[in-house]
């Protein structure tokens, strides 16, 4: 592990049977200037210290374009690199096992406008970004070594999200990370034992249950909001297209336009729930861009958000929860009901 050991690459822990990914050239990272700063959204449309706003300087050196619409660029920490040696030594034993990790970082800034969030762009402004998170998948599925694209935004200090900036982040791997690797298996065994899609079936159940039980917060005409039945994080959601398809390039014209709607109507109540800029790590499950096909993939976004009972009050997932296994005390209807309680209007917006 001497030299490989300076270069990205996963570790296989067998005792889980996952995988762990080591980034050690991004120690190099900046960190000054992150610590303590706050990532509450900005009430300045631009500032100059932000490397992220149009034409100012990054770390890294490069300087942004003054950009008007989104603007895309390669990490300039990536976790990963596209070069990274593909041969590892052999391992010393068979409990040593690491593989070499291949992929590209990019971040994607949702607008020029510092002080805005999703649930602050209008729908126009996230139908862009519905847009151009499509070109980006697109384009890196295009790439034969890239067998999957995440998109995701963490959102607030408290996710770690160092610049309230307006943007998200795009890891595309050479290799299928462990989350969506699960879901791949789940779904596929699924559709081998009933010939159905497990979300397609599973969206049906929620819908049939609404009545009753209801865990939907809402739905439009092309995409559902809900609170899952097997939700860990207190206000955990998942936005599910209510048509079987696998990625992003698959959606038309008008479900493009529900996808940008259901994000602005569910970003909107959490940020009424607790009267807050709600923080959350949100992300894309979707086909995996290996060379197989994949009709057992469904579409979906999940909405991670750590708050508990306030703004100020977050869930922990230590004690039992990090040695035995998650535990929740809300219940996902209750967590749905104060959900489907909360308007879909800002306070201090023009309605
Ligand atoms: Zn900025
Ligand atoms: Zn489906
Ligand atoms: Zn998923």
């Amino acid at each position: 592990m001497k030299k490989m050991g300076q270069f990205p690459h996963r570790r296989w822990n067998a005792l889980r049977q996952s995988w762990v990914l080591v980034s050690p050239h991004r120690t190099q990272r900046p960190w000054l200037g992150e610590v303590g700063q706050k990532a509450a959204p900005s009430e300045v449309a631009y500032d100059p210290q932000c490397y992220l706003c149009p034409g100012n300087q990054r770390a890294g050196g490069a300087t942004n374009p003054a950009y008007e619409g989104i603007f895309s660029f390669v990490n300039d920490y990536s976790a990963l690199l596209p070069d990274s040696p593909l041969v590892m030594e052999p391992p010393v034993s068979p409990l040593l096992v690491a593989e070499p990790a291949r992929g590209l970082c990019k971040v994607l800034c949702f607008h020029p406008n510092h002080s805005l969030t999703l649930a602050r762009m209008s729908r126009a402004e996230i139908r862009r970004v519905v847009d151009a998170w499509t070109q980006e998948y697109t384009e890196l599925a295009a790439l034969d070594w890239i067998e999957y694209v995440q998109i995701f935004e963490n959102r607030g200090a408290m996710m770690g999200a160092s610049n309230p900036h307006p943007h998200c982040q795009i890891w595309a791997t050479g290799f299928m990370p462990d989350e969506p690797a699960a879901e791949t298996v789940a779904q596929r065994k699924h559709l081998a034992s009933t010939g159905h899609c497990l979300l397609c079936d599973y969206l049906a159940a929620e819908e049939k249950e609404q009545a009753t039980e209801g865990r939907i917060i809402f739905e439009n005409e092309h995409f559902a909001a809900l609170v899952p039945w097997w939700a860990t994080w207190p206000f955990e959601a998942m936005v599910v297209s209510r048509r079987h398809l696998g990625s992003l390039p698959e959606l038309n014209v008008e479900e493009r336009d529900a996808l940008a709607d259901a994000l602005k109507r569910l970003t909107t109540r959490f940020d009424n729930l607790f009267q807050t800029s709600f923080p959350y790590t949100m992300g894309f499950h979707q086909s995996p861009t290996d060379s197989e096909t994949h009709p057992e993939w469904h579409f979906h976004a999940h909405f991670y958000p750590p708050l508990l009972r306030s703004a100020t009050v977050r869930k922990f997932m230590v004690g039992f929860e990090m040695l035995g296994m998650p535990q929740r005390d809300i219940t996902p209807e209750t967590a749905a009901e104060r959900l489907r309680a909360c308007p879909e209007f800002r306070q201090d917006e023009a309605r």
